[in-house]
């Protein structure tokens, strides 16, 4: 379990330049989508974000549990647990099993990563990008959830 906050932070600690390709990304959410479950205390933001990179889109979605009385309040980036998703490739590699068994990974497990180069220190071998599998965010979801604070629909 993890805030964004933590998520946000984690991703220093991987990577520290997805923090500064986030800039990059045109701060728009496409098709926002808010839902409020009141059985399950949570509120799901769903949208698309624009990659200036390769201009395509990529799905994200972002919930927030522990919410008493989700139709009439906004979530806290730094106090409800947050599990998120991204259609990205970076996301999936890097994140998916880290979310995953961090409880941060909003929706289905993916398929399991088979790496096809050696670990270091073998030859040809390339680092690993999360070693410690800490749960965290891509850029697009980085960008998401701060136009979400922005807008207010995400207290900080
Ligand atoms: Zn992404």
């Amino acid at each position: 379990m993890a805030t964004f906050k933590e998520l946000l932070a984690n991703v220093g600690h991987v990577l520290p330049t997805i923090r500064r390709n986030a800039d990059y990304v045109p701060d728009k959410i496409y098709d926002l989508k808010v839902m409020p479950y009141v059985g399950t205390k949570s509120i799901l933001f769903s949208g698309f974000i624009h990659s200036a990179e390769n201009n395509k889109r990529y799905s994200c979605q972002m919930a927030f549990y522990g919410i008493d009385d989700p139709e009439n309040s906004f979530p806290s980036a730094s106090e409800n647990v947050c599990r998120c998703r991204c259609s990205c490739m970076f996301f999936r590699f890097v994140f998916g099993w880290a979310n995953k068994i961090a409880g941060a990974l909003q929706g289905a497990a993916f398929p399991p990563y088979v790496r096809k180069t050696p670990l270091p220190p073998a030859k040809g071998a390339r680092p690993q990008w999360n070693p410690a599998d800490l749960p965290g965010l891509c850029k697009h979801l980085i960008v998401f959830g701060n136009e979400l604070m922005m807008s207010g629909r995400i207290k900080p």
